[in-house]
């Protein structure tokens, strides 16, 4: 299964996803995922009204063949519908708009009309919309062949020292210093 996690966790280090292929994972406290929950139903209501939504689907799951997507929200508009994610850090992560690019790619698969993807970063209350068209939908098809082969792994990476320092899976991952970078080879 490829799920949205796989795509953030790819586009940070290709690493991860072979790491996780392998059984381990970084590990989220409950009170820390009710949070989390609370301010995003809050930051869901609030989007539902300032961008006119018809419909607010509350963390739908979706399927298509080996990959499920859950974003957090999916608002309906008069004749499309948009993915939304909302995320708790200050600055637009590129991992973070493939993983919401990934929820489109699949909504599309299953038949809905997808016009562009959307992110809400609490913190600085900043929205980011992106628009889910051909060139963002090959982006995402390119993406998940690459996961595939980091499953499969035969995967050299080579990540700055700091990158290294804030990585979650730097414990199971135990790379090798090389100047100011890391390496690891699966
Ligand atoms: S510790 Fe570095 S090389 Fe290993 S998974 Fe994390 S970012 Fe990738």
């Amino acid at each position: 299964m490829i799920s949205g996690v796989v795509v953030k966790h790819f586009l940070y280090c290709p690493a991860i996803v072979r790491i996780t292929e392998l059984g381990f994972e970084e590990r989220v406290t409950d009170s820390m995922m009710e949070g989390e929950e609370v301010d995003k139903e809050t930051v869901g209501n609030f989007l539902f009204g300032v961008l006119k939504a018809k419909e607010l689907i509350r963390k739908p799951v979706y399927k298509y063949k080996d990959l499920v997507g859950s974003p957090d929200f999916v608002l309906g508009f008069s004749y499309y519908y948009s993915p939304l994610d909302v995320k708790y850090t200050n600055q637009v992560h590129m991992d973070h708009k493939a993983q919401v690019l990934f929820y489109a790619f699949i909504m599309e698969k299953l038949g809905f009309n997808v016009k562009q993807a959307i992110l809400y970063y609490i913190p600085v209350k900043k929205l980011v919309k992106i628009n889910y068209t051909n060139y963002e939908r090959e982006y995402v098809e390119r993406i998940l062949r690459n996961i595939v082969k980091a499953k499969k792994g035969f995967l050299k990476v080579r990540q700055p020292v700091r990158k290294c320092a804030n990585c979650g899976y730097f414990q199971f991952c135990k790379p090798k210093r090389v100047g100011n970078f890391y390496e690891r080879e699966f």
